[in-house]
């Protein structure tokens, strides 16, 4: 079966798609268990944080109705209950209070703000060189890592790539070894789950994931981080690509217990 880990319905902030109809394509393309793991952006609270466009927060008692209704009338999908936590240190607390109050499956912990600004937009690049901008976004990482909440999977290593304005945008590992590395080795000795994401280029790119491979890390996540309904994008494209690096399988959290399926 397929599995996808992160996907966003239309109780995130940029999301479009009904859970119901996200569940009925996901076992149209043969998933046997998709995330929900809406938008949980605490980070943008946070004093001196900037988005340039609006931005609404997620009402999770609304997000957790909705789910509960399609998930009673599941059958033959495990349909998880997840959000994608924006780390910012200064909202670790709200974090934990709400990873306590609800019965979240899985627990995405991804960076979207640098020092005030969400990286996805060209607004954080202004005046920076890619090796200034890269490395402000991996020590956020490398930070994000110790967050004190309960999180199971690092979301999206290598977001800062999406707009990023620069003639070669590619992350190249050895550049950036001095904090890939120990990324890579914290996110192990942790016991984290990496994910790949496929919302755009895979992310991290095949550099990184061989790094990771070669220092021992085997928990490997798939997420689509879907918007518009397209859960499951690229998993076969993917699933090739880590089948070649060595992964043999999928981690995936049910009552942030992980379980596996074998990539095929
Ligand atoms: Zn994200
Ligand atoms: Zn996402």
């Amino acid at each position: 079966m397929k599995v996808d880990s992160h996907s966003h319905s239309k109780f995130s902030p940029d999301g479009h798609a009904e859970i119901a109809e996200m569940a009925a394509k996901a076992k149209e393309l043969g998933a046997g268990y998709l995330a929900i793991t809406d938008h949980c952006d605490k980070d943008a609270l946070q004093p001196g944080n900037e988005v340039p466009v609006p931005w609404r927060q997620l009402d999770i008692d609304a997000y957790y109705s909705d789910y509960k209704m399609v998930k009673a009338g599941e059958r033959e999908l495990y349909l998880a209950f997840g959000i994608e936590a924006g780390y910012d240190h200064r909202a670790e607390k709200l974090y934990r209070e709400i990873i306590d109050k609800y019965p979240f499956d899985v627990v995405i912990n991804s960076v979207h703000f640098v020092e005030g600004w969400d990286v996805y937009f060209p607004y954080f690049f202004e005046g920076k060189t890619k090796d200034v901008a890269y490395r402000m976004y991996f020590e956020k990482v490398y930070e994000s890592l110790f967050a004190d909440y309960p999180y199971d999977i690092v979301g999206h290593i290598g977001y800062c790539v999406r707009n990023a304005p620069y003639p070669d945008p590619v992350i190249h590992y050895e550049d950036y070894s001095d904090l890939l590395e120990p990324i890579l080795r914290t996110i192990i000795r942790l016991g984290k789950t990496l994910e790949v994401n496929t919302h755009h280029d895979m992310c991290p790119n095949i550099e990184i994931l061989k790094k990771y491979y070669e220092f021992g890390g085997r928990k490997i996540s798939f997420g689509s981080d879907a918007h518009r309904g397209d859960v499951l994008k690229d998993y076969d494209k993917v699933s090739k690509t880590l089948k070649e690096i060595g992964f043999t399988h999928y981690t995936y959290f049910k009552q942030h217990i992980e379980e596996y399926e074998p990539i095929e």
